[in-house]
C-alpha cells in the first residue's frame, strides 16, 4: 500500500518488498516510474477517474517493473483516502503474475492445438472474422488457403501415431516457414491446416504462397526408421471478393481443396464458382459412367467367357462404339533419345459433355465400383496394342505401361486377370509394366505387398507412379518388388525454380540408384529439363517435349517410321 499525491508520501513494507526497494527510498518518487510504459495510460485513467470523484476506487491489471528489472503482473487499486478527499490517494498493488499466467495458459489452450502449438479452428475463425471486418474499412486483400496432407491416414496406419504426430509437427513448422509473420497458420483438425493471408497483393500473391507451401512440404523428412519420406498436400485457395462472410469464404477454400484432391493432388487449385456445380454434377456423371462401362464390357465378353456366341471380336468392337479410348504417350530413353515404350492413358468421351479427364473419371469409377471392369478393358486394349506393335518391330520391342488403380489391386484375382489378358493378347509378360501410385502402396502395405508379389511372379515389371507426392520413402519401398520409379511431374516443373528443385530430384535419383531402381521422369516439357535430368543420371522420361498422349493412329506413325523424334536428342 502507498499513498500518493504528487509523489509517494508513505509506503508500507509489503509495497517496498513488491517493488524491490527500501520503503524510505520510495518517498517522493512517482508511481508511474514502476509501471511499464504500455500500461501507464491505463493506470493514469484509474487515477483520473478517482480524482474526478466519479468513483471512490478503481482496479485494473497492469505490469510493473521491479527495481531488479523483473516485470510482473499486478492488480492495481486506486482509492480516495476518505470520502470527498481527492488530493491524496491510496494505492494498493498486489502481485497477480501467477493468476495471469494461468489465465494466459487457459486462453492459449482454448485457442491452440496442443500438438503443433498452432492456432486452432476457433482462433482461425476469429482471425478471419476480424480480417474481413478490417478489410471492409481498408480495402485490404485477403485470401485463405486450405490444405490437407495427402495420404496421411496411411502413415498413421502403417507407421503408428507417433510417426503421424511427427509428420504433423514437421508439416506445421514448414507451413510457418513458408508464410510470413503476419499470416495465420492454423491446424483445423486431423491433417487439415489453414492459412489466412492478409495484405496479399492479389490472387498471384496467394498463389506464390501456395507454391512455397507445396515446395516446403515436399522436402524429404526423417520419421523414425523412414528416411527421405516426402509429405505432399492438396491446397485450395479462396480469395475474398468483398462479399462473403467467414463461413462462405471458408467453404470456398474447402471446395477448392476438395477439387485439388480430385484433380490436382499434391498441388493447389483456386476456387471457381463452377466447382460448386461440379459437386452436384458428379452424381449424374457417375451414372453415365456406369452405363458406359457396361457397354464397353460387351467387347470383352466373347474373349472372357468364350461362349462362342460372338463370332468375330473385330466386328463387335466396331459395333459397340465404346465411349472409352486408350491414348499412348511415348517413353524415351534419355541418353539415346529412342522411344522405349508407351504409357496407356484412358480417355472418356461423354456423348454430351465431350472429353472428361481421367483424373476426374478414374476416381469416379473407383467410388462407384466399376473400376475393375473398366481397368480390365483398358489393360486388354493396351496389351493387345502392345503385342501388335511388337509384332511389327520385332528387333526393338516396346514396353507397354498400364496404370493400375488401388481398387484394382485390392482385388484378390488381379494377378490371374493380368495373366489371362497376357495370354489372350500375346504380349510377353516382360514387356508389360504396371504402374501403381505411391499412395496406394502405402495404404495397406501388407496386403499390397502380397498382391505385388503375385504380379511380379508373372514376370511383369512394377513401377511406382507419382513418386514424391505421397508419403512413402524409397527405403521403405525397398520391401516392395518394384523395378521402376516414376518421378512426379511437379519435380520436373520444380527444376525451373533452381537449386532447391534440382536437389530434390538428385536425392530421389541417388536413392533409386542405391536400390537399383530404374528412373523415369514425368512431365519433361522443355530441352533444359531433359538436359538436366540426363546429367543427373535419370534413365528415361516422358512429357510434352516428346509427345502428348495420342490416339493409336498418331503414335503409330512415330513408332513405326522414325525411331526417334528430332527433339529427343540431347544437346
Ligand atoms: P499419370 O499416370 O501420372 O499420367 C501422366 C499424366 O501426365 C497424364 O495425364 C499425361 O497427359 C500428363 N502429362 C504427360 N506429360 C506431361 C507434360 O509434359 N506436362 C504435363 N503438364 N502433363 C503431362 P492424363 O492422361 O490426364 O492422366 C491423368 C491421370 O489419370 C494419370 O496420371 C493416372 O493417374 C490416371 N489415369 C489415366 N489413365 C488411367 C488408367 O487407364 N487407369 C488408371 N487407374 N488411372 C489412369
Ligand atoms: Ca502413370
Ligand atoms: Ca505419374
Amino acid at each position: 500500500m502507498l499513498e500518493e499525491v504528487s509523489g509517494i508520501v508513505h509506503a508500507n513494507a509489503s509495497m517496498a518488498a513488491l517493488l524491490g526497494v527500501e520503503a524510505a527510498a520510495l518517498h517522493g518518487r512517482r508511481l508511474g516510474e514502476f509501471i511499464v510504459h504500455e500500461d501507464r495510460g491505463a493506470a493514469m485513467a484509474l487515477v483520473r477517474s478517482v480524482r474526478s470523484g466519479k468513483s471512490e476506487s478503481e482496479t485494473a491489471d497492469i505490469r510493473f517493473q521491479r527495481s531488479d528489472g523483473i516485470v510482473r503482473w499486478g492488480a492495481l487499486s486506486i482509492a480516495t483516502s476518505g470520502p470527498g478527499v481527492t488530493n491524496s490517494l491510496i494505492v494498493v498493488l498486489s502481485d497477480v503474475s501467477e493468476r495471469r499466467a494461468l489465465e494466459e495458459r487457459l486462453v492459449h489452450e482454448a485457442t491452440h492445438d496442443p500438438l503443433t502449438q498452432l492456432p486452432n479452428r476457433a482462433l482461425f475463425l476469429e482471425r478471419v472474422e476480424h480480417a474481413l471486418t478490417r478489410s471492409s474499412r481498408t480495402a485490404e486483400r485477403i485470401a485463405i488457403i486450405f490444405l490437407d496432407l495427402d495420404g496421411f491416414k496411411a502413415v498413421n496406419d502403417t507407421q503408428g501415431h507417433g510417426a503421424g504426430d511427427h509428420v504433423l509437427q514437421a508439416a506445421s513448422r514448414r507451413l510457418l516457414s513458408a508464410t510470413r509473420g503476419c499470416d495465420t497458420v492454423a491446424r483445423m483438425g486431423g491433417d487439415e491446416f489453414a492459412v489466412l493471408l492478409e495484405q496479399v497483393d492479389a490472387l498471384s500473391g496467394a498463389q506464390a504462397v501456395a507454391d512455397r507451401i507445396v515446395c516446403a512440404l515436399r522436402l524429404p523428412l526423417e520419421v523414425g526408421t523412414l528416411h527421405g519420406m516426402v509429405v505432399g498436400a492438396s491446397l485450395g485457395i479462396a480469395v475474398y471478393s468483398g462479399l462473403e462472410d467467414t463461413t462462405e469464404l471458408i467453404r470456398k477454400a474447402d471446395v477448392a481443396m476438395y477439387e485439388a484432391k480430385l484433380r490436382n493432388p499434391g498441388r493447389w487449385v483456386v476456387f471457381e464458382p463452377a466447382m460448386q456445380v461440379a459437386l452436384i454434377d458428379r452424381v449424374t456423371l457417375q451414372a453415365d459412367l456406369r452405363h458406359a462401362v457396361d457397354r464397353c464390357q460387351l467387347e470383352l465378353r466373347p474373349r472372357l467367357a468364350n461362349t462362342g456366341v460372338y463370332t468375330s471380336y473385330g466386328t463387335l468392337r466396331a459395333a459397340s462404339q465404346t465411349e472409352f479410348a486408350v491414348y499412348y504417350q511415348p517413353i524415351i530413353d534419355l541418353k539415346s533419345g529412342e522411344v522405349i515404350g508407351t504409357e496407356a492413358l484412358a480417355r472418356w468421351t461423354h456423348p454430351e459433355r465431350g472429353a472428361i479427364a481421367p483424373d476426374a473419371f478414374i476416381p469416379l469409377a473407383e467410388r462407384s465400383g466399376v473400376i475393375a471392369a473398366l481397368g480390365r478393358w483398358i489393360l486388354n486394349e493396351a496389351c493387345r496394342q502392345g503385342a501388335e506393335w511388337n509384332a511389327r518391330r520385332p528387333d526393338a520391342p516396346l514396353t507397354m505401361t498400364v496404370n493400375l488403380s488401388g481398387k484394382q489391386l485390392e482385388h484378390p484375382g488381379i494377378a490371374q486377370e493380368v495373366e489371362s489378358v497376357l495370354r489372350d493378347t500375346g504380349l510377353p509378360a516382360a514387356r508389360l509394366v504396371l504402374e501403381i501410385t505411391e499412395s496406394v502402396i502405402m495404404l495397406d502395405a501388407e496386403k499390397t505387398l502380397l498382391r505385388l508379389n503375385e504380379l511380379k511372379a508373372l514376370g511383369v515389371r512394377l513401377a511406382i507412379d507419382d513418386f514424391g507426392t505421397g508419403y512413402s520413402s524409397l527405403s521403405y519401398l525397398q520391401r516392395f518388388p518394384v523395378d521402376i520409379v516414376k518421378i512426379d511431374r511437379t519435380f520436373a516443373a520444380g527444376m525451373r525454380h533452381g537449386a532447391e528443385g534440382i536437389a530434390v530430384i538428385r536425392t530421389i535419383l541417388a536413392l533409386a540408384e542405391m536400390l537399383s531402381l530404374r528412373t523415369v521422369a514425368e512431365g519433361i516439357e522443355d530441352p533444359e529439363q531433359r538436359d538436366q535430368l540426363l546429367q543427373l543420371g535419370c534413365d528415361a522420361g516422358q512429357g510434352y517435349l516428346y509427345g502428348r498422349p495420342m490416339p493409336c493412329s498418331e503414335i503409330e506413325a512415330m513408332l513405326m517410321t522414325a525411331r526417334s523424334p528430332d527433339v529427343s536428342q540431347p544437346a
